[in-house]
């Protein structure tokens, strides 16, 4: 059977150049960075070349830089390490309402550990009000954390116009760009943001590592500790060739990054046309101008369908796409984002996410096409909530 693969926002498959990279890290340069003699420098050698990639690449220096386990550890040090580093002075944290879980849930712990927390709506296409903003920030809001795209809708945020917003209350600003590196620009002098996420998996690279941005001059309280690794803000024997990995995908991205957003945003245009014009009473999640989201990302509401049952039948079809409900012990629950967007239940319960990536084709959106309309057609005529004509 024919395998499409479009939950690219979910992960994406390593691409063989960013495994290249990494190879001579997983075999012969195995050393441990920490190490004085020449299979440790090696090994640091690999390290500090990538930190220096990855900085250069995003406009950032070289020091700012600070390897994760991943996009979920950078979020937890940039909420929590530093929601207790400034802890005697400032106690309000605001984190929107449609961030990842990764921020939503560190902003929960510390709000359970004596913080305080407000959140930010969106508007219908998911955007984040700067007014909203405004009116929420103290002088004892320590920082504020609103993400670069998000990674059901693909919507873009303002963040430099947010950030500098947050600036004027003395707060720092973190942004969760795990969805947007690699796919629009990422400047750090541009964005003005002292805090910035980004996983290796979401850009063709390796599971288990990530990057967080620290601007110079800022403290934090570490997480982990142990040794002196990545200045003792990061205790751990260094994933080397996973961070090697990481600098290789973003390197690899970013050069790719023009003509890829403009086959995807074409690719997209396609798929959406078509399917908008096979299936009827579909709804587009999130903005439709392709300059306002990350165009490979493609949330549509099947009206009167639930999102697991389009799954299900898909995945029979040899095609993996993920849904903005999530069924958890048997109720249908609906994805936060889509609630925050006021999208109604019965549309948010029926909508799923098809997220395009380097490696899709033409090919494997036509063959999507052609199966889909047969799906509603069969889960809608099962459906009681879908009117019959
Ligand atoms: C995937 C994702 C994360 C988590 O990154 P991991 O490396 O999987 O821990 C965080 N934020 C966003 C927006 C994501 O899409």
């Amino acid at each position: 059977m024919k395998q499409v693969y479009l939950d690219n926002n979910s992960t994406t498959p390593l691409d063989e150049r960013v495994l290249n990279a990494r190879l001579p890290f997983m075999k012969e340069k195995f050393g441990n960075a920490s190490s004085l003699h020449s299979f440790g420098r090696e090994a640091k050698a690999g390290i500090e070349t990538a930190r220096e990639k990855v900085a250069a690449l995003i406009g950032a220096e070289p020091s700012e830089i600070y390897f994760t386990s991943g996009g979920t550890e950078s979020d937890n040090i940039a909420l929590k390490s530093v929601a207790y580093q400034h802890q005697n002075k400032r106690h309000h944290l605001i984190a929107s309402a449609i961030e990842h879980h990764a921020v939503l849930e560190s902003v929960k712990f510390l709000a359970k550990n004596g913080f305080k927390a407000d959140y930010l709506n969106c508007d219908r296409e998911g955007l984040i009000s700067a007014a909203e903003l405004k009116s929420k920030l103290t002088d004892d809001t320590s920082v504020v954390s609103i993400m670069h795209a998000n990674n059901e809708i693909g919507t873009i945020q303002n963040i430099t116009q947010l950030s500098e917003i947050t600036h004027e209350k003395g707060a720092l600003f973190h942004t969760d760009a795990v969805q947007s590196a690699g796919k629009i620009e990422v400047d750090i002098k541009k964005l003005k943001i002292d805090l910035l996420s980004m996983s290796g998996h979401k850009i063709y690279g390796p599971k288990g590592v990530g990057v967080l941005y620290i601007a110079k001059g800022q403290r934090i309280v570490p997480l982990f500790h142990g040794g002196h690794h990545e200045k003792g803000r990061r205790a751990g024997t260094e994933n080397v060739a996973g961070i090697v990995g990481f600098a290789a995908a973003l390197e690899l991205a970013e050069k790719m990054r023009p003509e890829e957003h403009t086959r995807l945003s074409n690719l997209a245009d396609f798929f959406i046309g078509q399917i908008q014009s096979k299936i009827s009473n579909v709804h587009f999640n999130g903005p439709r101008d392709n300059d306002k989201r990350i165009p490979s990302t493609v949330n549509l509401s099947f009206q009167a369908v639930e999102g697991e049952s389009i799954i299900l039948s898909l995945d029979m079809n040899g095609i993996g796409v993920a849904s903005g409900s999530a069924c958890t012990s048997g109720s249908l629950e609906s994805s936060h984002v889509l609630m925050a967007m006021n999208i109604p239940p019965e549309l948010a319960q029926g909508s799923i996410r098809f997220s395009l990536g380097r490696f899709t084709t033409k090919e494997d959106l036509e063959y999507t096409i052609s199966v889909l309309p047969e799906i509603i057609e069969r889960l809608r005529a099962m459906s009681p909530l879908y009117a019959k004509k």
